[in-house]
């Protein structure tokens, strides 16, 4: 937070700061892993939103707690390069990040330290709920496969491609983006480790995930650039 205090003038210096972090790390960031941007994310990023999450859960004026959001959603499309049309949801559930419980449990935390130091004894540690993201395994496709799933759908104006409606209204059966980033998060003892029961490397598990993608991406490319050219 800026000496000062004000959400406004810290979330304006958040804004140019993030503007200056994408255009110096893009070059990076368009080489990394869908994991290691999300890393990145949390090392340069949440800093400076951690302020604004605290602020977010207690204004009552929704007019700067919305604009925070923004900021949120906007920092974290840029790290991992998702679509603006991506949903808050789908954001969530690949970062395990939530502005609003973010700033209870710094507040909490923060209570927490201040007891301890009335009563002269210094908090070990962190008592910050560890933020846990889906992405370890993610592939660098699932990103394209988002972004493509949450366009409008070529032949229904103003419809978005959900797997849904793919399925419903076009015999298109693919998994959806959420179906994908559980089954990337939660691993089965078979991708642990093969059947000579060698442990998997996670480049190896990330690849394997790569070459399982890329048949629903395919499938998808097709439907919406072959309909968009009719
Ligand atoms: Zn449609």
């Amino acid at each position: 937070m800026t000496n000062k205090l004000s959400p406004e003038v810290h979330l304006t210096w958040a804004k140019n700061k993030l503007k200056a972090l994408i255009l110096k790390l893009s070059p990076i960031l368009s080489k990394i892993s869908v994991s290691y941007k999300f890393n990145f994310w949390q090392v340069f990023v949440r800093p400076l939103l951690d302020p604004l999450a605290v602020f977010s859960s207690f204004e009552n004026n929704k007019s700067v707690p919305m604009a925070i959001e923004r900021f949120y959603r906007k920092s974290i499309k840029s790290f991992l390069g998702a679509g603006k049309t991506t949903p808050s949801s789908l954001l969530e559930l690949m970062t395990g990040y939530n502005l609003e419980n973010r700033g209870k449990n710094l507040i909490r935390d923060s209570l927490h330290r201040w007891n301890l130091r009335k009563k002269n004894k210094f908090p070990r540690g962190t008592g910050l709920d560890k933020i846990t993201h889906s992405l370890k395994y993610a592939p660098h496709s699932l990103i394209k496969y988002s972004n493509l799933m949450n366009k409008i759908c070529p032949l229904c104006p103003k419809v978005r491609c959900s797997a849904k409606h793919l399925s419903n209204f076009h015999n298109l059966k693919i998994p959806s983006v959420e179906e994908l980033v559980e089954s990337f998060h939660f691993l089965g003892p078979d991708l642990k480790s093969g059947a000579d029961g060698v442990k998997r490397s996670r480049q190896w598990i990330i690849n394997h995930f790569e070459s399982k993608i890329k048949i629903p991406y395919d499938k998808l490319f097709c439907f919406i650039n072959g309909n968009q050219l009719n």
